[in-house]
């Protein structure tokens, strides 16, 4: 019995995988400017600043930055104050001055070259596990999950995940399933679907579900419970005060 209940889920996974690749083929965005490149610093660029801020508003930042720092040696020579400049208006500064220790150590500490193993990116200044997964899968082809907000609510949502993906129990499952759906062949195509499908079908508010390639197999849609997955933070309870009178009265 246990063995067909892992079957059918690596079966559900697999489906997963093929479907996301497949719809990414077909209806996933293709012409973004960090698309169509090999150039790690060009994707590392794009995903730093895609932390928190929509595409709209990356893509002239994005280009203005390339034009003054065409690569990772001329921004780790700039001065900070020049990449700040180049920042000002994006928001979430820490991630520029990151970016500048990020690029001096990849010149100091890995002669100008981006690591190609996850552990070595992640441990530079500004990269998390999910943004190095990101980055080494669109330039060298590695299957490494990514598991970003958009990301954890597809998984919640698709797989009926409950609780709250903020708690280390919750984050450790969306963890594993993230590495467990991982395809063979095409994680650019895979890892590009999951950010699509994120960004365009299953948003936060008003999921696309009538569009989605896994409308068939959505726990979340199947159950109508797109609106309560994923699990928003649980309420820290309202501390009680009790207080106690003595009285000497006998009674
Ligand atoms: S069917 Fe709806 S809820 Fe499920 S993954 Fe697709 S868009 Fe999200």
């Amino acid at each position: 019995m246990k063995r067909i209940v892992v079957s059918a889920i690596a079966q559900q996974e697999s489906a997963f995988s093929e479907r996301l690749i497949d719809w990414q083929k077909q209806h996933g965005r293709h012409q973004l400017p960090w698309q169509q490149t090999r150039d790690a610093y060009r994707i590392w660029l794009s995903e730093i600043m895609l932390q928190q801020t929509q595409v709209t508003t990356v893509i002239p930042y994005y280009h203005r930055f390339l034009q003054q720092f065409p690569d990772v040696r001329a921004l780790a020579a700039a001065p900070v104050d020049q990449v700040m400049s180049q920042w000002a208006g994006l928001g979430y500064y820490t991630r520029a001055r990151n970016l500048h220790r990020c690029a001096q150590a990849i010149v100091q500490q890995h002669g100008g070259v981006f690591p190609v193993d996850v552990e070595s990116l992640a441990a530079l200044p500004g990269i998390g596990l999910s943004t190095a997964a990101a980055i080494t899968a669109f330039a060298y082809g590695t299957r490494a999950a990514i598991l970003d907000g958009n990301v954890k609510r597809v998984l919640c949502r698709a797989f009926g995940i409950e609780g709250f993906p903020g708690q280390p129990a919750v984050e450790r499952q969306l963890w594993q399933l993230a590495a467990s759906l991982l395809p063979e062949q095409d994680i650019e195509a895979y890892t590009q679907g999951l950010m699509d499908l994120g960004a365009t079908l299953c948003t936060r508010t008003r999921p696309r579900c009538e569009t989605c390639p896994m409308q068939a197999r959505c726990i979340a849609h199947e159950t109508n419970r797109t609106s309560e997955l994923p699990m928003r933070r649980p309420k820290k309870a309202t501390p009680e005060k009790r207080s106690y009178c003595w009285s000497n009265d006998r009674r």
